[in-house]
C-alpha cells in the first residue's frame, strides 16, 4: 500500500512535466514526499517532446529493434499504467505489411514474441474497417496506447490529488532548488549532458469518420516503423519518422511517406482532413538507452528516446526505490 503522509523533511523538486517528470512526480507524491513539479511551458505542454508522441505502450513490438532493458522497463510500466490509470486502453496492436515488404514482415514476426498471426478473416473480425485490406497480420494482444495530450493533464491532476504542487511557467535550474532535485528536462538538459542528442520524429494528425480502428496499426516500412493510431472523435495520428536532425517542422518527403502509409492501411484515409503537421525531438544518449544519473541529491532521468511513454513509469519506480532504500539498478543507473 502506498503511503500518503507528507514527509516535510524531504522536499523533492522535479524539473520538466513531460512524461518522465510527470511519472516521477506522481510516484514521489504518492509515497508522501513534498513534491514540486516545475515546468517552464504552460499547461498545453507544446514545448515538450511528449506532446508530439504516439503514446504506444508496445514492449513486444519495440523488441524488434530495442534492447532487452526496454522490454523489462516496458513490461513493468504496463502494470503501473494499469494501476494508476485503469481506463488506459489495452486493445493490443496490429502489424501489417504491403506484399512487397513480405520478407520484412516475416522478419518482424521472428524477432518478436507474444503475438498471434491473424488471417484476413481474423483481421476483419478484429478491425472491420480493415476487411479485405491485408492477407494477414500480427496481433499483439497485451499492448496498449495512450493519447499523450489527454494523459499528461490526467497525470498532472493525479499529482495534485496526491498532494504534489505543479508550477507552470517556472523556468528553473537545479542549483537554485533545495532538497532532492530530479532533472527531467529532456533535450533541454544538454547543457549538463553534452552527450544528449535530439532524434527528430515527425507526425501528422488527420480526421475522418470513414475508418474506425480500436488499436494502433503498424505498417512495415523499409526505413521506419510507420503507424496509424486512433484518437478520440475520428482523429488519427500518423507517425513517426526517425531522423538524426534537430530542426523542427515536417519535410515534404516525410509527409508523403506518412500519408502514403495511411493510404496503404486504408484508401479512405485519402479523403481525410489534415489537421496538423508536427515534430518533436526525442532525447537520446549515444546508445539510445535511458539513464538515471545520480550525483549526491541530484538525479537526472533522461534519454527516453522513442520509449518515453513505454518506460517512464518504471524509471520513476526505480528512482523512488533509490531515494527511499538506496536500491541501485545497474542497468539503468550511473552514480558519480
Ligand atoms: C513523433 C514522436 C512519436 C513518439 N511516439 C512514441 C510512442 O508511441 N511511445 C513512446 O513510448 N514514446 C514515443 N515517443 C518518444 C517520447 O515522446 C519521448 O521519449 C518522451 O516524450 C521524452 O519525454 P521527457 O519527459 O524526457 O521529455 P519532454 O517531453 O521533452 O519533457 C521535458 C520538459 O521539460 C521542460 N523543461 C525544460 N527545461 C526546463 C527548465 N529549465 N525548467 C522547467 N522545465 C523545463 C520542457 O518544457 C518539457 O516540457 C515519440 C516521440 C516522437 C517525437
Amino acid at each position: 500500500m502506498l503511503q500518503t503522509t507528507k514527509r516535510p523533511d524531504s522536499p523533492v523538486s522535479i524539473i520538466g512535466a513531460g512524461i518522465a517528470g510527470a511519472w516521477q512526480a506522481l510516484l514521489f507524491a504518492q509515497a508522501g514526499h513534498a513534491v514540486t513539479l516545475h515546468e517552464r511551458g504552460d499547461e498545453a505542454m507544446t514545448d515538450a517532446t511528449s506532446h508530439w508522441a504516439g503514446g504506444m505502450l508496445a514492449p513486444y513490438c519495440e523488441a524488434e529493434i530495442a534492447e532487452p532493458i526496454i522490454s523489462r522497463l516496458g513490461l513493468r510500466s504496463l502494470d503501473l499504467w494499469r494501476r494508476e490509470l485503469p481506463d488506459t486502453p489495452f486493445n493490443g496492436s496490429l502489424v501489417v505489411a504491403h506484399p512487397r515488404e513480405r520478407n520484412d514482415f516475416e522478419r518482424f514476426a521472428r524477432m518478436t514474441e507474444h503475438h498471434r498471426r491473424l488471417d484476413a478473416a481474423g483481421l476483419a473480425a478484429l478491425e472491420p474497417s480493415l476487411e479485405g485490406r491485408f492477407r494477414d497480420a500480427l496481433f499483439f494482444p497485451a499492448e496498449g496506447h495512450v493519447e499523450p495530450r489527454r494523459v499528461l493533464p490526467k497525470l498532472h491532476e493525479r499529482i495534485k490529488a496526491a498532494g504534489g504542487t505543479i508550477k507552470f511557467g517556472s523556468d528553473v535550474s537545479a542549483s537554485e532548488l533545495d532538497g532532492i532535485v530530479i532533472d527531467c528536462r529532456g533535450i533541454a538538459a544538454r547543457d549538463e549532458e553534452p552527450e544528449l542528442r535530439g532524434v527528430k520524429g515527425e507526425m501528422i494528425l488527420i480526421e475522418t469518420d470513414e475508418v474506425q480502428l480500436a488499436r494502433p496499426v503498424r505498417l512495415i516500412h523499409p526505413r521506419w516503423p510507420l503507424y496509424v493510431i486512433p484518437r478520440e472523435n475520428g482523429l488519427f495520428m500518423l507517425g513517426a519518422t526517425s531522423i538524426e536532425a534537430e530542426d523542427t517542422g515536417v519535410s515534404v518527403r516525410s509527409a508523403l511517406e506518412l500519408l502514403g502509409a495511411a493510404y496503404t492501411v486504408h484508401p479512405a484515409f485519402g479523403e481525410a482532413r489534415i489537421l496538423e503537421f508536427g515534430s518533436g525531438l526525442r532525447p537520446a544518449f549515444p546508445d539510445n538507452l535511458p539513464r538515471i544519473g545520480i550525483r549526491d541529491r541530484r538525479i537526472s532521468v533522461n534519454g527516453l528516446y522513442r520509449h518515453g511513454f513505454l518506460i517512464a513509469p518504471a524509471l520513476a519506480e526505480l528512482t523512488l526505490a533509490f531515494v527511499e532504500r538506496g536500491q541501485i539498478d545497474n542497468e539503468v543507473m550511473q552514480c558519480a
